[in-house]
């Protein structure tokens, strides 16, 4: 940028960086029915770290799933980035770089094509990296920028992170939100989520997400992943349905995906039918979610990079 002074071009390279983020690993598979694969994506960060992020694609959308961690400090049981533990947030910068990177890939395949929504479910929590999470948010979204995505294509998938579900409702965002529930009493709750659910009991949240609703007028997706034999009974259910009765929400059922190495087994379909039987009946709105990518392990529950997991040697 010659029309610079020296000087000031000096003072810029000493203050800022344009990286992008290094592609290392990209592995593919296709799902039934669908012509475009599921893609998981190894991105390098500038000090060498690793995070996973993937792109799905149907008929209609390209949805990419991205990290806000390198690792997580959450370290729920079922859950390979919780086993590879927490090692650095990602800044803003990090954040909107791994889209720009996902987006890149996906408008080289096929031009004209791009990423239509953003669900933060990859590596992380992104409630407990809030500052960078909406920052990047806000750059993403912001009309005349690169992107210019809208906040309602967006996601932030929590564990319950309460203070800052409270800070999203008031920041007047448009963004989705969606919890990880898993469990509706504390006691279980506390079995499948440790740290999260000791942290923020299951009471309280369901009372910041009764506030949220009522401030924003948003539903809430309330994520409800199926353990067999651990929560996947009708009184797993009726529990389930009682807790979200009381706020606007849709449940999504999800299947666990296998890790090598962790005890959990997915639930026969048929007790996934009685599981949303009982919840439609209690007038509540249900969906199943489709898992892509299990056989390339990127699915929900699924993401670590790989030098990390050889090292806990899951
Ligand atoms: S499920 Fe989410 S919060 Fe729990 S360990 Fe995995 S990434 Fe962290």
């Amino acid at each position: 940028m010659t029309i610079l002074s020296r000087e000031l071009r000096k003072k810029l390279s000493a203050t800022f960086s344009i990286r992008s983020l290094q592609l290392i690993d990209r592995q593919e598979c296709f799902e039934d029915a669908c012509e475009n694969p599921t893609e998981k994506i190894l991105l390098k960060l500038p000090d060498d770290e690793m995070i996973e992020s993937v792109l799905i694609a149907s008929s209609d959308r390209m949805t990419a799933c991205v990290s806000s961690q390198v690792g997580c400090p959450l370290q729920c049981p079922f859950c390979a980035t919780g086993k590879m533990g927490f090692q650095r947030n990602l800044s803003a910068g990090e954040i909107t770089g791994q889209i720009y990177a996902l987006n890149d890939m996906v408008s080289a395949k096929k031009s004209g094509n791009k990423v239509t929504n953003i669900v933060f479910m990859g590596m992380g929590e992104p409630f407990l990296n809030t500052d960078n999470v909406l920052e990047a948010i806000d750059t993403l979204s912001t009309k005349n920028y690169r992107f210019c995505l809208s906040q309602k294509k967006i996601t932030i998938s929590t564990v319950g992170v309460i203070p800052e579900i409270q800070r999203l409702a008031k920041s007047g965002m448009k963004t989705k939100l969606a919890v990880s529930l898993h469990a509706a009493t504390q006691q279980k709750r506390e079995s499948l989520m440790p740290i999260a659910a000791r942290q923020y009991p299951l009471k309280e949240l369901g009372k910041s997400l009764s506030e949220y609703t009522a401030l924003t007028g948003m539903p809430v997706t309330i994520v409800y992943m199926l353990l067999k034999g651990i929560n996947d009974s009708l009184d797993d259910a009726k529990m389930l349905a009682r807790f979200a009765r009381t706020f606007l929400c849709k449940i999504n059922l999800i299947d666990y995906n296998s890790i090598i190495n962790i005890k959990f087994k997915p639930v026969y379909s048929t007790t996934r039918d009685m599981f949303q039987q009982h919840l439609l009946m209690s007038g509540l709105h249900v969906t199943v979610r489709k898992s892509y990518g299990t056989t390339i392990n990127a699915a929900c529950g699924q993401l670590a990079t790989t030098a990390t997991m050889n090292c806990n040697n899951l």
